[in-house]
């Protein structure tokens, strides 16, 4: 693996808590962006920075998506940093624990690790605008000041767990997929699984051996196309290793074919008909039943909703042990889950007696306000900020809070290609504007400039595929989507590359 180079000196243990001596950056998250950013700061020669993480240890979602059958539904080659990238993946789409392990190779390696605060939660963030630094309390009690605050806590890190009557009286074991219970042995068990979205469709066949009857609730059913994965060769492992242009040129290659898909979700969404054949070819081949067909079958355009890849899905929904209850969750009683009966909302409700009941039902909107207060200039909150649903500069930069710089901000999402690319992009804007810091005390986008671009944004993506009403989780209460970027990933890199200094006010 290509890595940055480690950092000599040692950082002081009690860096950043004396406001005379602010750190130059605060990083929240410990994940891709929040190590990607540690790194890209090393190989820039910035020492005094700190990464404050709630868990134990680094990797973000890939240390906590724990659940059986987790793994990336991108291509291990465009999943990874483009300068530290990994010869030997074992499998063209990794899985979970590889990724992790990736992670916190690139920590040790990189030179993070002395700038690590690991089980340390970010509580409170708040601008202190005499002094121009951000004031950060940590839930170990700890106070810091720093120039610039960089949140990375992630897009998709608050699990949200469905809004049905009864749940917390389940009286078993009931959990996320994102907080796998691994104390749980579900071996003979009677499992309900809620959901049928991206952590679903790998829980469920992984699980469905063990077992010994499983319900699996679907509200709405996912497109899903074949996952072309496979052991990759040992042999030609060693030759990415001995030949990186060859390593290199297949990741260009994976991110010229995932660039190309931009076409159909943004440009010419009629293009996802064909994309809706290949999907519902697969639907044919792998269910024989018309009538399980049928519920199989999504009601909204292909692309409005993400794009699932699975082998093993259908045929886990065949199993003798699996019972499809596609109708709706009424309530959970103690030992069970009550769904609306066969003939609908009018027949007899249908009680299924459970010991396990398993959420696989996503999370609170990406993007949402992260899970730490933040105060900005004049004592507002991002909530406030926010209220109508989150906007940024970029993704990036947010008007009303000098010199804070979101990783995986509003509008970065992607469905089709690796957010890798997006935060790689974010890391570079976020990087020139530090060196803009090193001149003046605060950066800070002007209010048109993030009016005009997110005016432009919600224009471009009123004519994409995901404008198709399909109730797809990124689009906000009032109906903009706040979510996805409209657009390439090169493009989103171009906007990016420098400041537009035109675009800010510096102090
Ligand atoms: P998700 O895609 O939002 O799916 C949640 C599922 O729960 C949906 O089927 C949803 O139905 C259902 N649901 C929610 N509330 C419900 C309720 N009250 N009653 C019945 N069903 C309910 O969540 P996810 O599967 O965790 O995936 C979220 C995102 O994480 C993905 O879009 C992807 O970006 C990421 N992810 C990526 C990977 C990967 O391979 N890289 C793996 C897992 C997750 P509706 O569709 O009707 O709302």
């Amino acid at each position: 693996m290509t890595t940055p180079s480690a950092p000599a000196a040692p950082l002081d243990p009690q860096a950043g808590e004396d406001p005379l001596r602010p750190l130059s950056a605060l990083i929240i998250g410990a994940g891709f962006g929040g190590l990607g950013m540690g790194l890209r700061l090393i190989q820039a020669g910035v020492r005094d920075f700190i990464v404050v993480e709630a868990e134990a240890g680094v990797g973000g979602t890939w240390r906590v998506n724990t659940y059986p059958g987790a793994a990336c539904d991108v291509p291990s080659s465009l999943y990874s940093f483009s300068f530290a990238q990994k010869p030997d993946w074992s499998h063209t789409y990794a899985r979970q624990e590889e990724i992790r392990l990736y992670l916190e190779e690139l920590a040790t390696r990189g030179g993070l690790r002395p700038h690590l605060r690991l089980s340390t939660r970010a509580l409170a963030c708040a601008w202190d605008e005499e002094r121009a630094l951000w004031v950060v309390d940590t839930d170990d009690g700890r106070r810091r000041w720093a120039r610039a605050l960089i949140a990375a806590a992630g897009g998709l890190s608050q699990p949200a767990m469905p809004q049905i009557d009864g749940l917390a009286d389940f009286g078993g074991p009931c959990f996320h997929t994102a907080r796998w219970d691994h104390q749980v042995d579900l071996r003979g068990k009677r499992v309900g699984v809620i959901g049928t979205g991206a952590s679903a469709i790998q829980v469920v066949p992984a699980i469905i051996d063990q077992v010994a009857e499983l319900s699996l609730y679907q509200r709405t059913p996912p497109w899903i196309l074949r996952r072309r994965d496979g052991p990759r060769s040992p042999l030609l492992n060693r030759l990415r290793a001995a030949v990186p242009a060859l390593m290199h040129a297949e990741r260009q290659a994976r991110w010229a074919a995932a660039e190309l898909r931009v076409i159909g979700f943004v440009h010419e969404p009629r293009l996802m008909r064909v994309a809706q054949r290949f999907a519902e070819a697969h639907l044919r081949a792998s269910v024989p039943d018309p009538a399980l067909r049928e519920k199989l079958r999504p009601p909204f355009t292909f692309g409005c909703k993400r794009v699932l890849l699975s082998n093993d899905w259908y045929p886990a929904l065949q199993r003798p042990n699996l019972r499809l209850v596609d109708r709706k969750v009424l309530r959970v009683e103690r030992g069970a889950v009550v769904s609306a009966g066969a003939d609908g909302a009018e027949g007899p409700e249908e009680r299924r007696p459970l010991d396990v009941l398993i959420c696989a039902t996503g999370f609170v909107a990406a993007n949402a306000v992260p899970g730490f207060s933040v105060v900005g200039r004049g004592g507002q909150t991002l909530a406030a900020a926010w209220a109508r649903g989150p906007e940024a500069w970029h993704g990036t930069l947010v008007h009303g809070f000098p010199n804070l710089f979101l990783v995986v901000g509003p509008n970065t999402g992607l469905g089709h290609s690796s957010m890798v690319l997006m935060i790689e992009a974010q890391l570079q804007l976020i990087l020139d504007a530090l060196r803009h810091l090193q001149r003046h005390r605060w950066i800070e986008v002007k209010a048109e400039a993030q009016k005009a671009e997110n005016d432009d944004l919600q224009r471009r993506l009123s004519t994409t595929v995901w404008a198709g009403g399909c109730g797809a989780w990124y689009i906000a209460a009032d109906g903009r989507n706040t979510t996805l970027w409209p657009g390439s990933t090169a493009r989103f890199a171009r906007q990016l590359r420098a400041l537009d200094t035109a675009a800010v006010s510096l102090g």
